[in-house]
């Protein structure tokens, strides 16, 4: 917000900036100065943020008109047409609809490629001596020193860390545009193939890191996904990245926008599953001999960034298996996370982590260890044996996922695609399944005693 407002002066613009410890006080000093003033702000995405500043505003005599949020590609009514009545939705559909409307990664009616989603070409793993490229650093400012100083002095009991002198989180448009032309001409290239992929010790991968830049404004969805596809029509990229990055943009990215929207307040509330476990130590200490959890608390904590797999199928779909209230989740994705804003963390969390309504995806992502030994290496390292479901040093993912399909037979094994994963269950003796809840049970233990 410095910055813009510094940026907003240099290009000649008469900025009121105002330093308050609420929005209230914020107005109150405005319209003392300023009585009866209409103001003029693009809608907030968060659900309830407009009309409760027009609310404040009206309170002090002025009036407040909401513009459209130019921040996103498409328009809320863009997305109610598409979407009629529907109170379930599923990304894929969409993604393709804006494809079709914007002609974004299209030649003529067909998809750049001829396919419209290379997924299955996203899943490779990296060979043992690969490593990634650099991230790209900025140097703070003395604006932003300040507000390091700030941050530090104002809340030092906060979760996270605070990087002293350099700062991987572009916090000007400049820095924004470096960041994007670093992603596109460096990480996009092999993003797409190890788009799925974690590995010890590198936090970042292939990954735009572009989130935070892109949901504070200071970079365009459109501008993003354009610069992306010139790479491919330049034969700088290979479609799997390409395509693979526009969906999460395209798709991804505009669809939870669209269904938070639609579904406030009461998927902010969900919990089909009812659930009600605490998260476990770990994800506040980030001391676990679980190899897997430990690294993906670590970066959440360091950076402020975990990426989208570690987010989903390590953190996310732990709390799912573990039992973790899905808003004891949120919350501590909305503290622990650079780019956490209710209308994109609620979705992501509640919904595709937790599971806790059907609004934005059809079954559960829920696994057990296996998956995370497929797409890392974190397993070879890790104090709990991966191929173990029961016994000592048993990998917790294991139980917690048979144990999960079973407690939630009722809900679960109906929904799309779960049949699989049921004909496993169906295969269990009592024997097994007494074995698997003793673990389980073991292991909801060791997390509250932080001992995992
Ligand atoms: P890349 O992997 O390079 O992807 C490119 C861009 O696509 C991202 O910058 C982002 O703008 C967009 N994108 C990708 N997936 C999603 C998605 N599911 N929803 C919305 N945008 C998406 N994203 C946030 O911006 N804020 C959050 O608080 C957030 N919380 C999440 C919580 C969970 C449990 C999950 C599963 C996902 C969450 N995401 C969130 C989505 C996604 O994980 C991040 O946008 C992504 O990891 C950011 O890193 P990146 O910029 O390197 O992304
Ligand atoms: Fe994680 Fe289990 Fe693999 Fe350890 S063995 S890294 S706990 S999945």
């Amino acid at each position: 917000m410095r910055h813009f407002r510094d940026e907003l002066r240099e290009c000649g613009y008469e900025v009121t900036y105002i330093e308050a410890e609420t929005f209230g006080e914020g107005l109150d000093q405005f319209y003392d100065a300023a009585p009866g003033t209409d103001l003029v702000l693009m809608d907030p995405p968060s659900h309830g943020a407009g009309e409760r500043l027009r609310e404040l505003v009206a309170e002090r005599g002025g009036s407040l008109t909401l513009v459209e949020n130019d921040l996103f590609l498409t328009t809320p009514d863009e997305f109610d047409e598409w979407a009629g009545d529907a109170d379930t939705y599923r990304q894929e559909n969409w993604y393709r609809h804006v494809r079709r409307e914007t002609g974004i990664l299209m030649d003529g009616h067909e998809p750049a490629g001829g396919e419209w989603n290379y997924d299955d070409e996203n899943r490779e793993t990296p060979p043992d001596d690969w490593s990634p490229p650099e991230v790209p650093q900025f140097e703070p400012d003395e604006e932003t020193r300040e507000v390091i100083a700030f941050v530090r002095e104002r809340y030092p009991d906060a979760w996270g860390s605070i990087a002293d002198d350099s700062c991987v989180w572009p916090v000007t448009r400049e820095q924004a545009v470096t960041a994007l032309d670093h992603f596109v001409e460096v990480r996009l290239p092999e993003f797409g193939a190890y788009q799925d992929a974690m590995v010890e010790g590198e936090w970042a991968l292939c990954h735009s890191l572009l989130s935070a830049a892109i949901n504070l404004g200071l970079l365009g969805p459109r501008e993003v996904v354009d610069a992306a596809e010139d790479a491919y029509r330049r034969g700088d990229a290979p479609i799997n990245s390409v395509e693979g990055f526009v969906r999460q943009v395209v798709g991804w990215r505009e669809f939870t926008r669209h269904v938070y929207r639609r579904s406030m307040p009461e998927l902010a509330q969900a919990n089909q599953l009812d659930q009600t476990e605490s998260l476990p130590e770990a994800y506040w200490t980030g001391e676990t001999d679980m190899n897997c959890l430990s690294e993906a608390v670590g970066h959440v904590y360091d950076h402020g960034y975990a990426h989208h797999i570690e987010r989903l199928m390590i953190l996310a779909n732990f709390a799912l298996i573990y039992g973790v209230d899905p808003q004891e989740l949120d919350r501590w994705f909305h503290l622990g996370f650079v780019d956490a804003y209710d209308w994109v963390t609620t979705p992501n969390v509640v919904g595709m982590g937790s599971f806790a309504t059907d609004v934005l995806s059809s079954k559960p992502y829920a696994s057990s260890g296996n998956y995370v030994n497929k797409m890392s290496d974190y397993c070879a390292d890790c104090e709990y044996a991966v191929s173990k479901t029961t016994g000592e040093n048993a990998c917790p993912f294991n139980a917690l996922y048979w144990d999960f399909l079973k407690e939630n037979e009722s809900v679960l094994r109906g929904t799309g695609r779960m049949g699989l994963m049921y004909s496993h269950v169906d295969r269990k003796d009592d024997e097994e399944w007494d074995a698997i809840r003793a673990r389980a049970t073991e292991v909801r233990k060791l997390g509250r005693d932080g001992a995992l």
